[in-house]
């Protein structure tokens, strides 16, 4: 071995126990709030990257999607069929296609009440909240209610927030936070939505 590649093995070798006690000490197992948030393009589709590993390993999945209204979607015709997931689609599109407050704000209740009994239900092992934030965001739903219903699930199950925004108790009550940053999109070069990478 070259003196340069043994100071390299050293090196790795060093790095390698740091990384394995680090490992070592997190033996920890939890029901995990993650929340994904931005700008950037990623947030639902990373959600459901994490409904597609759960359902893998047998785990049951619930999935609200909040705001949306279209159900031509990729992921619903793929995951929608899956045994051991339940997916709702409660929203009646964005706040400018709607243009009825009255109505979102109904539509985000009944939305939350689906919510709410898989919150309660300890058979869910995932659940995603797709595009919660907005309705925080514009007080459609009380946020100490959503945040407090969050909080008291049941000790194993999972939860996913997607969406812009999020505020900062949701951040606080998290324990996995990422925020996608928009460098770039398609759309700004006048490309439409895509089948298979935007819906
Ligand atoms: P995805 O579902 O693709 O992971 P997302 O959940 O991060 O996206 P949303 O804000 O929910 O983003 O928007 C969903 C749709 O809007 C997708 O078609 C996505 O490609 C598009 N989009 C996301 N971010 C941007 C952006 N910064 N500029 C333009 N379009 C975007
Ligand atoms: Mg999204």
């Amino acid at each position: 071995m070259t003196e340069k590649n043994q100071q390299h093995a050293q090196r790795m070798a060093k790095k390698k126990a740091v990384i394995d006690k680090k490992i070592a000490e997190a033996d920890k197992d939890k029901g995990l709030l993650l929340v994904l948030t931005g700008n950037g393009k990623g947030k639902s589709s990373s959600a459901f990257g994490m409904v597609a590993r759960s359902l893998g390993h047998g785990m049951r999945v619930g999935v609200v999607q909040f705001i949306k209204s279209r159900t031509d979607t990729g992921e619903e015709a793929f995951f929608s069929d899956c045994e051991n997931l339940d997916w709702y689609v409660t929203g009646d599109g964005f706040t400018w296609d709607t243009q009825n407050k009255e109505q979102d704000i109904a539509t985000a209740k009944k939305g939350w009440k689906i919510a709410q009994k898989m919150l309660a239900d300890s058979s869910y092992d995932l659940l995603v909240l797709d595009e919660l934030t907005y309705l925080l965001k514009y007080r459609y739903l009380d946020s100490d209610v959503v945040l407090k219903d969050i909080a008291s699930r049941p000790l194993m199950q999972h939860c996913v927030v997607t969406g812009r925004a999020a505020g900062k108790s949701l951040l606080e009550l998290a324990d996995t936070v990422s925020e996608v940053v928009d460098v770039k999109h398609a759309y700004r070069d006048g490309v439409r939505a895509q089948k298979g990478i935007d819906l």
